[in-house]
């Protein structure tokens, strides 16, 4: 089986489109979203719509139950709530209540899948340096899980330096962000696993990111989100 994994689209439908783009090039089977379809860009209906029409998975991430709890920007920076309150307006009820059913997790074909990390998933906790990953190889069981969050990809394995995916060992697969990819890098990303072939490959790709800037800067959201888009950070 195929499985693509996509995350933190972040209301990017320029980043959304393409990607599909590509995954339809892929002969995929089954396509994941570990969360945050929403928050940060200018189209999280259409972002929704689309993720809910070609998706047979889809996980909560922060920014989606943010935009259902206002409480829950508590911790964000200001852009990021100003962003929050924005989308909240703009999100019509009916995905509003699609969002509330939401899980956290899922188990498909033997391997894990959550937003932020596998140890409460619930608290948002990122997985950026090893030894976060190290401290949550305990809480899965299968072989390889994935996340996303940090908008960074990157593979950690439990005991052994690699980056490619080797049996028997633990893995935890952070699959980057198709919308909002923070790692120095403007372009989107995502994940492809074979689980015939035990490869995974993480996909990079341009996409009209100078589209996706504008619409921003005119939906009155705050300038940075823009300039980030073009910064990859
Ligand atoms: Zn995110």
């Amino acid at each position: 089986m195929r499985i693509a994994i996509i995350s933190d689209i972040h209301a990017n439908i320029e980043a959304l489109e393409k990607a599909f783009e590509i995954i339809e090039t892929k002969s995929i089977d089954e396509i994941v979203c570990l969360g945050d379809i929403i928050g940060y860009g200018a189209n999280p209906n259409e972002c929704l719509a689309f993720v809910r029409e070609k998706t047979s998975y889809i996980l909560l991430g922060n920014h989606d139950e943010a935009a259902i709890d206002l409480s829950a920007t508590e911790y964000f920076n200001p852009y990021a709530r100003i962003a929050a309150e924005w989308t909240s307006r703009e999100l019509t009820e009916e995905h509003q209540e699609f969002i509330k059913k939401l899980p956290y997790t899922l188990e498909l074909n033997g391997s894990f899948f959550v937003h932020a990390s596998p140890f409460q998933p619930q608290e948002w906790h990122y997985i950026i340096s090893a030894a976060d990953a190290f401290n949550n190889f305990p809480y899965f069981h299968s072989e390889v899980c994935f996340v996303g969050h940090s908008h960074v990809p990157g593979i950690f394995c439990e005991d052994i330096w690699t980056q490619e995916l080797v049996r028997g060992k633990k893995f935890i697969i952070n699959v980057g962000s198709v919308g909002q990819p923070r790692d120095g890098d403007p372009r989107l990303s995502f994940g492809i696993l074979d689980t015939d072939t035990w490869k995974y490959e993480n996909v990079r790709s341009p996409y009209p990111v100078q589209k996706a800037v504008e619409k921003i800067r005119k939906a009155g959201l705050p300038k940075v989100l823009a300039d980030r888009l073009l910064e990859g950070k």
